[in-house]
């Protein structure tokens, strides 16, 4: 069950600030609030989903391709294509997550750890 209180949700709505990177009708990417790499940046698609699965199994395959291009559009704006990067998204309670709305996280800007 979406938890709509959660704090990207709040983003989302601009009850909270975020630092944006890039927007568009179907995400919106911003840095987190505390990164673990040079460059730490958070993707998130406008819709409420809970996690990964929830958002390949639950979305229009137009939405869930529109994300995954703004990822990549978001790492070329970044230019870290070339240097490289790590995508990860955490799912659930042994996957690390604490925010319950899917987010990618786009790490990169050095040698990530
Ligand atoms: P998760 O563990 O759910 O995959 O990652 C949640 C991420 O959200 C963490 O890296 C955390 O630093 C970030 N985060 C938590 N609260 C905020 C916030 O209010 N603003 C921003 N920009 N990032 C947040």
């Amino acid at each position: 069950m979406y938890d709509n209180n959660n704090i990207f949700a709040k983003i989302l709505r601009n009850e909270i600030a975020c630092k944006k990177i890039y927007e568009d009708n179907n995400s919106l990417f911003f840095n987190d609030i505390n990164p673990q790499a040079k460059i730490h940046v958070l993707g998130i698609p406008k819709v409420n989903r809970v996690d990964f699965s929830d958002f390949i199994l639950n979305t229009d395959e137009k939405i869930i391709t529109s994300f995954f291009l703004s990822v990549d559009l978001v790492i070329d704006q970044l230019s870290i294509k070339k240097t490289g990067f790590r995508i990860i998204t955490n799912s659930g309670a042994d996957g690390g997550q604490e925010v319950p709305h899917f987010h990618v996280h786009i790490l990169g800007g050095e040698k990530v750890k």
